[in-house]
């Protein structure tokens, strides 16, 4: 996902944070915005078995320019393919670093509190047997992958490298 807008904010206030989601054409291989994080979790569940092409997209084909081009002033991170969808009821959160260094995801559950592991998931499942109509594997603590070819070069992140030749097909931009 990427964050849009780029280049108004600073970059440095944690609270207004700004995510924007993309995906990649498997066919073209452009980038296309898409509108919420719900639906972005639908295209990423089975994203392998179902790779997105942007006919999908009402009135859009690949003749159409991208909607966002990739590295243009915003953080990417790029998710891996088939993460299971969020169960409803519940919010998954991922956290950037103030150091750009990685992402940490939590989910909150349906009660108000936060998951940070499966083995919290278990707990909490056992110990609300109303909420048991999930599993813990419903749950994927997997973050993001943050293209450090993407952080900006001001902010002091961490630098080693390597990472910016994956190639994946979902993505998340985030802004802080
Ligand atoms: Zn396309």
């Amino acid at each position: 996902m990427m964050k849009a807008g780029g280049g108004q904010e600073t970059p440095k206030t944690p609270e207004k944070s700004s995510t924007v989601y993309a995906v990649q054409c498997g066919e073209c291989f452009k980038w296309r915005l898409i509108p919420t994080k719900v639906e972005f979790e639908d295209i990423r569940s089975k994203f392998i078995e179902n790779p997105w092409f942007c006919n999908r997209k009402s009135d859009m084909s690949c003749e159409d320019p991208a909607d966002i081009e990739y590295g243009t002033g915003q953080i990417w991170a790029i998710d891996k393919p088939n993460l299971p969808k969020t169960p409803v009821g519940y919010e998954r959160i991922l956290v950037l670093r103030r150091d750009f260094s990685k992402f940490d995801a939590y989910y909150i559950t349906p009660t108000g509190k936060r998951v940070r592991a499966p083995s919290e998931v278990e707990k909490f499942l056992g110990a609300n047997p109303k909420y048991n109509d999930v599993a813990v594997s419903d749950f994927s603590f997997a973050v993001p992958k943050i293209m450090e070819d993407t952080i900006p070069r001001n902010v002091g992140g961490k630098s080693c490298s390597g990472s910016s030749s994956k190639k994946m097909k979902t993505s998340q931009v985030d802004d802080d």
